[in-house]
This record gives structure tokens, C-alpha cells and sequence, in this order.
């Protein structure tokens, strides 16, 4: 049964913005899935070490035939062909990270995969885009959307560009 995902993606190296539309375009090449809609893009500010560029994020919704395992490997595999390099520090910089926020209304948890992704919840950087395309949505565990749009502290995110 087809289902809708959501794709949080952020970067911080090698022009983030363009990063982020390009991790679109790729986005819109995985199988058996349809990117049926993109944020816009916004700044914020880094979450880990302080010393590193501000973040560039988006999140993306995609109807999909792929299990989440499949899913979280066609994301990598796009994380890897924009060259991120892994092993760093936690939340250190990076070329482009895309998270598996949500899949379906599913809860999932095992050794490589936890949906919803834990910091959903808590990240303004993760919940204004995806109110921007999908504002009824329900976060399974966590209420509301918009109940989450109102606990949240929007510390530094500004919008560069509008989505479609
Ligand atoms: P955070 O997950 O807090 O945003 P991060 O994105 O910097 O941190 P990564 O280094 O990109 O973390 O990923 C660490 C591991 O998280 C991955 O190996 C992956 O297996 C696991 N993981 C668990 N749940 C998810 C999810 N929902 N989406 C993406 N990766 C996940
Ligand atoms: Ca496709
Ligand atoms: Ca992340
Ligand atoms: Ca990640």
C-alpha cells in the first residue's frame, strides 16, 4: 500500500543550498516513489559543536512503494553521492543529511531505524518546513503538529527560499 514518508534534509558544507536542491532532484529518482512535495529552504542555526557554517534544511514528502529499510538505504546511498563523509563528531558538519522524520503513521524501532526520527519533535529546523506541506499531520507518540508548532522554540530559523 502506497504511503506517504517525510525526508528532513539539512547541510552545512559546500554551498548547502544548492546541496539541498540537488538532494531534491535526487529525491525525486528513488524507485517506486514520487516526491509530491518540497518546503521551502531555511537557515538555521548548528544544533552540535557551535564552530561550524549555519545549516541549510528542507523537509520533503514522498509517496512511496519501499519499506523504510529500503527507504533509509536510497537516502544513504543519496547522503553518499553528494559525498558526505561519515565518522566525524556527532552532528559535526556535513555535505548532506537526510532523515527518515516519518513513514506513514508507522512506529518503528531497531537497531537502524527509529520513526519518528527521535529529534522531530524538539527541532524548529524540522518542524516549520514540515508544517509548511503537510499542517494536519499527526507525529505517532506525540500529538499534533500544531501542538508541537506551539511547545517549539524558534530560536534562529529564517526562510531563504520559497518551496513549491
Ligand atoms: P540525528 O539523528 O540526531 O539527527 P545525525 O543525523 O547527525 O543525528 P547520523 O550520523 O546521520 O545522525 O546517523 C546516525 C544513525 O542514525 C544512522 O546510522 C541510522 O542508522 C540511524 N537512524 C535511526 N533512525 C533514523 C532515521 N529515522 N533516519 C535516519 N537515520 C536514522
Ligand atoms: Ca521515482
Ligand atoms: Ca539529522
Ligand atoms: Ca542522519
Amino acid at each position: 500500500m502506497r504511503l506517504i514518508a517525510y525526508v528532513g534534509i539539512g547541510s552545512n558544507l559546500d554551498d548547502p543550498v544548492a546541496q539541498v536542491q540537488e538532494a531534491f532532484e535526487e529525491l525525486e529518482t528513488i524507485p517506486d516513489s514520487v516526491l509530491v512535495a518540497r518546503s521551502s529552504l531555511y537557515s538555521s542555526k548548528p544544533m552540535g559543536p557551535v564552530d561550524q557554517p549555519d545549516y541549510v534544511n528542507a523537509v520533503a514528502a514522498i509517496d512511496t512503494l519501499l519499506s523504510p529499510e529500503e527507504l533509509l538505504a536510497a537516502l544513504r546511498s543519496i547522503e553518499d553521492r553528494q559525498g558526505r563523509e561519515r565518522g566525524g563528531e556527532k552532528w559535526g558538519p556535513r555535505i548532506l543529511d537526510l532523515d527518515l522524520l516519518l513513514y506513514g503513521k508507522k512506529k518503528i524501532k531497531t537497531a537502524d531505524l527509529t520513526v519518528p526520527h527521535p529529534g522531530l519533535h524538539e527541532r524548529d529546523f524540522v518542524i516549520i518546513p514540515l508544517a509548511e506541506i503537510a499542517g494536519n499531520l499527526n507525529i505517532p507518540g506525540r500529538g499534533s503538529l500544531q501542538s508541537l508548532i506551539k511547545l517549539c522554540e524558534n530560536h534562529s530559523l529564517k526562510k531563504l527560499i520559497t518551496g513549491k
